[in-house]
């Protein structure tokens, strides 16, 4: 018996903010989550009265204006600006994103100058290579890096990090995971180029909370628990859980990877002086440790509170049983879940949409966007 116009599978940020727009416009919508808890990735847990980015560091950026606002009539935004530092093999530490600061650290560069000329010299053998090849684009990551920013850079800062974080080789992986990092010929550390960046003022719940508010939710609910009873309880449905599991793996299995979180409290206002650490060696086995207080208290007030949440993240191939993060966007993969979408573009009753419906490495902000776009 229809009870809703929408069920929509996934209380992440697509589907809440599919329901709140939804719910606007008058229609009858009920969310469900197999996880205990609403918000998908970006749920936060309150400990020692830090917020604990459960699913690993959300930083919200954009450069879209109708989605700032949007999000800021939910829950204001703080100002806060990434600006990691990554620990090297060589066992120096280095700005990111790739900008003066680094090429200083690295080279000893003082001048866009010289910094351009040293870039240059770093990049000429790939380009070189590359031209004897025949090739203009470069085929995959390491020849993208190679090529946008040398060898020493590479080695020091991407080739580990990059093959621990996806358990591939870089010649195995597409360029344009590499082209998400600035490159600046400028002292500026902000790791990302868009006019507006923040955390929610009180942690994420709040956006989430502020999206569902009013909306009927049912959390360790499975779609696929009784999939039938689902379907027949709304006009139609908003799928955001995995494309291959909707069809029931009739094309095969994608893969993704995961991350395993190790958090602890520790008896020390201040850890490591930032909110995120990356290590890039492939001999320490996590990727980044993220200090969470870092998000919401800036400068010396991280010692109003005496006591610190770290995060080591390792990451790992996804397997049955745990949260599927990154889509790997190869070629095998990205061939698999072609034919799905063929067969989902077939569907008249279903919207998918999200990280795992459209096997997409989406920021949360084009997440949006695209809800903000199917509404209007
Ligand atoms: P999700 O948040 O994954 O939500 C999908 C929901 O569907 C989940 O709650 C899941 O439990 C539920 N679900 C799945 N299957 C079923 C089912 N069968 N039945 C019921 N429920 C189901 N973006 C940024 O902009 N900045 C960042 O700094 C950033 N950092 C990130 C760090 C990590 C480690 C990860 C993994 C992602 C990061 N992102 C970041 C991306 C961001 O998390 C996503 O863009 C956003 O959360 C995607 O929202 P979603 O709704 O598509 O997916
Ligand atoms: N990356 C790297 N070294 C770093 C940080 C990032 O080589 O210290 C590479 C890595 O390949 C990563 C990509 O840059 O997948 C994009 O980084 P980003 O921080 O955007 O990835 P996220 O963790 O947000 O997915």
């Amino acid at each position: 018996m229809i009870q809703y116009d929408y069920l929509i599978v996934g209380s992440g940020l697509f589907g809440a903010t599919f329901a709140h727009l939804a719910q606007k416009r008058g229609m009858r919508c009920l969310v469900i989550d197999k996880r205990p808890h609403i918000g998908g990735n970006i749920y936060c847990e309150e400990i020692e009265g830090i917020n604990v980015h459960k699913y690993g560091a959300h930083i919200f950026h954009t450069s879209d204006k109708e989605v700032w606002d949007f999000v800021n009539s939910i829950v204001p935004f703080n100002r806060y600006t990434n600006c990691p530092v990554a620990q090297a093999p060589n066992g120096k530490l280095y700005n990111l994103p790739f900008n003066m600061n680094t090429f200083y650290q690295m080279w000893g560069v003082k001048t866009p100058e010289e910094a351009e000329s040293k870039l240059e010299e770093q990049r000429r053998d790939a380009i070189e290579k590359m031209r004897a090849d025949g090739i203009s684009e470069p085929r995959n990551l390491e020849e993208q890096a190679l090529t946008l920013i040398g060898k020493d850079i590479y080695e020091q800062l991407i080739k580990g990090y990059t093959e621990k974080q996806w358990g591939r080789k870089c010649t195995e992986l597409p360029a344009f995971i590499i082209r998400r990092l600035p490159v600046r010929m400028t002292f500026d550390n902000n790791y990302f180029n868009d006019s507006y960046q923040g955390i929610p003022i009180g942690g994420y719940n709040k956006l989430i909370d502020g999206l569902l508010d009013g909306i009927d939710v049912m959390t360790n609910t499975d779609f696929f628990s009784d999939r039938k009873y689902w379907e027949s309880i709304a006009d139609k449905i908003v799928f955001t859980g995995k494309i291959d599991e909707f069809y029931d793996y009739c094309f095969g299995k994608l893969e993704y990877r995961t991350v395993r979180f190790e958090t602890e409290l520790l008896d020390t206002p201040n850890y490591q002086g930032n909110a995120v650490v990356n290590y890039t060696s492939s001999k320490v086995p996590f990727t980044r440790i993220i200090e969470h207080k870092y998000f919401e208290s800036f400068g010396n007030s991280v010692y109003e509170t005496p006591k610190t949440i770290i995060s080591r993240e390792y990451s790992t191939e996804w397997k049955d049983g745990m949260e599927p993060f990154y889509p790997v966007n190869d070629s095998k993969n990205q061939n698999i879940y072609e034919k799905y979408r063929l067969l989902a573009e077939t569907e008249s009753k279903v919207i998918f949409g999200g990280r795992l419906a459209e096997y997409k490495y989406y920021d949360m902000a084009p997440i949006i966007a695209q809800v903000l776009t199917l509404f209007k």
